[in-house]
């Protein structure tokens, strides 16, 4: 296993070396999105510069350039999380819409008065609110999977709420947005296969950093977003089994979707744009696969390892400085780091740190059932990239105890007002 180079990295993500209020920018925010490669921004420009057209429809040069360019990215993403069929691969906004979708043209035509859709308890909320709405309108369940005290996902209570309810859908996030917590997917998937359910992995927090292989799992469904994995807003992924996916009606519906309209009755097209309705975000997709090659043209085992390496710098020093109580943190956890510090509330760290340039995120984390669990109403969490560096988390450690002493002798605004999150 080779060293990752991250100062090397560093210097293809042109935003790294901004200033933000007059202090070198560390960029520990990652989690709720990463930076961009300069490959990525080109590709942007260059679909804009050379390419821009409608796909799919066109019978002129630019047209075709930009449908080659934009289902040449689809199978990009195919190899990249190796789906067996590139129609697999549904582009959607983000994880959130990729969920809505399963939620809306699966879910809603599975689900009976009384079953049960199978959560945990560390989800996003994209992994739960669009559950309830749908089995409030069908009369149906949403149950969480509780935790260990550890903060992982607890196997034995799991196995046996699968035994109890039976659930048609388990839907369980691949990592942990809050703590870091990689769920054991394979397992999680063969479980609730052996009862029936169809498994949905919520693998937002997982494509940068997992090699993911959605065969391997064996899970139905699995979505994320490229905005959190090197690539722009507006672009996401759902992969479906071609087999759920076929037998699946649409969900939104417009251009694009249709094999044939008329007033008499509308056919649809076939995958993977029966459920691309409307004019797809083809510079994004484009610009998605720049970053999905990006990141393959480095060692994504050797990525790991330093990103695992820089949270568990950051647990360590951490865990000295007085009051800080650090969530979860056993040391194969992806690289986020969320801790809680004694009498300081986070949002008055945040703003701190921010003054001293150095982005990180407090608060629930849209994780509000997680932080009810744990007792605590938000937490701060610094999550790293390959471009983060052991110098960063040491400078990061070091403001972060300073700022610390100086909060506990004086009361900021959030403290003093005893603000929730
Ligand atoms: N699931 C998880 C685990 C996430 O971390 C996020 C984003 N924070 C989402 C889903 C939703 O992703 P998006 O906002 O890009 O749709």
């Amino acid at each position: 296993f080779k060293t990752f180079d991250a100062n090397k990295a560093r210097r293809d993500f042109p935003i790294l070396s901004s200033k933000i209020n007059g202090q070198a920018l560390i960029y520990l925010d990652n989690a709720a999105t990463t930076q961009k490669p300069r490959c990525v921004i080109d590709a942007l420009s260059r679909f804009y510069k050379l390419s821009n057209s409608n796909v799919h429809r066109g019978s002129h040069t630019l047209s075709n350039r930009a449908t080659s360019d934009f289902e040449a990215a689809r199978e990009t993403v195919a190899g990249f999380i190796n789906a067996a069929y590139s129609q697999e691969i549904i582009w959607t906004r983000g994880a959130t819409e990729a969920i809505n979708l399963i939620a809306h043209a699966f879910a809603d035509t599975q689900l009976r008065a009384g079953d049960t859709v199978l959560v945990s308890v560390m989800e996003h909320h994209a992994n739960i609110v669009p559950w309830q709405q749908i089995a409030i309108k069908n009369k149906a369940q949403v149950i969480p999977i509780p935790l260990t005290p550890e903060g992982r996902l607890d196997l034995i209570a799991y196995q046996q709420l699968l035994n109890q309810f039976q659930p048609k859908i388990v839907a369980i996030t691949h990592v942990s947005n809050a703590l870091g917590v990689i769920n054991p997917v394979v397992d999680i998937t063969r479980m609730a296969k052996s009862v029936g359910a169809t498994v949905v992995i919520d693998g937002a927090q997982a494509i940068a950093h997992e090699v993911v292989d959605v065969q391997q799992i064996g899970c139905d469904f699995y979505l994320f977003s490229g905005h959190k994995c090197y690539g722009p807003t507006g672009i996401g992924v759902l992969w479906g089994r071609k087999a759920l996916l076929e037998e699946m009606p649409p969900w939104q519906c417009g251009g694009e979707m249709i094999e044939r309209v008329s007033f008499a009755g509308t056919t649809f097209n076939t995958l993977p744009f029966k459920f691309e309705a409307g004019t797809p975000p083809i510079a994004d997709a484009i610009a998605f696969a720049e970053a999905l090659r990006y990141l393959n043209s480095w060692d994504r085992k050797a990525i790991a390892k330093h990103e695992q390496a820089l949270r568990q710098q950051a647990v360590a020093l951490c865990q000295k400085i007085e009051g800080v109580t650090v969530l979860a943190a056993a040391p194969d956890n992806v690289g986020i780091l969320s801790f809680i510090v004694d009498g300081v509330h986070p949002q008055d760290l945040a703003t701190l740190l921010d003054q001293s340039g150095i982005a990180i995120r407090s608060g629930h984390h849209c994780t509000m059932p997680l932080m009810e669990y744990l007792g605590c109403s938000g937490t701060i969490r610094a999550s790293f990239a390959l471009y983060n560096t052991a110098a960063e988390v040491e400078l990061f450690a070091g403001v972060l105890k300073q700022y610390i002493s100086q909060l506990r002798n004086t009361a900021l605004p959030f403290a003093a007002s005893g603000a929730d999150l």
